[in-house]
């Protein structure tokens, strides 16, 4: 397996980019990095550029309840199959973007969870062949009004708040899916740690059941469910979700600030 690269999308001023990441200096790409054909230009240095969202997802799958732990620790049986359901687009943060807290919710939790990237248009593809369509992998917290999944039975709303997945800071390209470990932190504090190898459904697995489902395309995400220690988010926190390899996800929470009275 050749080297792990890293990729991120970052903004100058204006202007949007892709870039390959080498320590604290980046070389930008003439386009979108999934076709492989990446011709990076001169290095220069990260500092000064703003972080966005790694990728522009068309669809944001996510997988609930893909730890025995966790499943346990909400009081839920462990699925027989992958419980599938989406983020919308429109919840994407970048790296050290604001998490803002609805007023409507009394309780919103951090789900840390290991993102797979897809690279490929990838339409029924066969577990076998499940890793020919990842470009790389990210960090992705699940950002979840506990409460209001619990009222409505669906996902859509408790998930779907604007700045609910923050996801980041780059790709990493080349990674062993196997070696993948996940950390959540809450003001410095760990809260959730575990290994792809925990999941009860693994990332081969995961793509082969979402791909039988929907065609997925370069930059789509698979989110592959929160291992368990999931816990509430406070206006003033400071979440961080980190996979050795790809970097640390930092965001800070704030109340929403233009948020109606209810
Ligand atoms: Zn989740």
């Amino acid at each position: 397996m050749a080297a792990p690269r890293r990729y991120a999308r970052l903004a100058d001023g204006g202007r949007a980019f892709y870039a390959l990441v080498e320590g604290d200096r980046v070389r930008e790409l003439p386009g979108v990095p999934f076709s492989g054909s990446d011709r990076p230009g001169d290095s220069r240095p990260l500092a000064g550029l703003t972080w966005l969202p790694p990728c522009t997802p068309r669809t944001i799958v996510c997988v609930g309840r893909n730890y025995r732990a966790h499943a346990a620790e909400l009081g839920n049986e462990v699925p027989r199959q992958p419980l599938l359901f989406l983020k919308p687009p429109s919840a994407l943060l970048p790296h050290r973007g604001v998490i803002r807290l609805p007023a409507v919710s009394q309780r919103v939790d951090y789900e840390g969870e290991i993102a797979v990237v897809i690279g490929r248009t990838a339409r029924r593809v066969p577990e076998s062949r499940a890793l020919e369509h990842v470009f790389g992998y990210t960090c992705l917290n699940d950002v979840t009004a506990r409460d209001l999944q619990r009222q409505d039975i669906q996902f859509t709303r408790a998930k779907g708040f604007d700045t609910f997945c923050p996801v980041g800071p780059a790709i990493t390209a080349g990674l062993d899916h196997e070696t993948l470990a996940i950390l959540t932190l809450v003001n410095g504090a760990l809260r959730q740690s575990a290994g792809a190898l925990e999941m009860l459904f693994g990332i081969p697995a995961l793509i082969s059941y979402v791909t039988g489902v929907m065609t997925l395309s370069p930059g789509d995400l698979i989110a592959t469910g929160t291992p368990a220690g999931v816990g509430p988010l406070a206006a003033g926190d400071e979440v961080t979700v980190s996979i050795e390899g790809v970097g640390d996800l930092v965001n800070r929470v704030e109340a929403d600030a233009n948020a109606a009275p209810q």
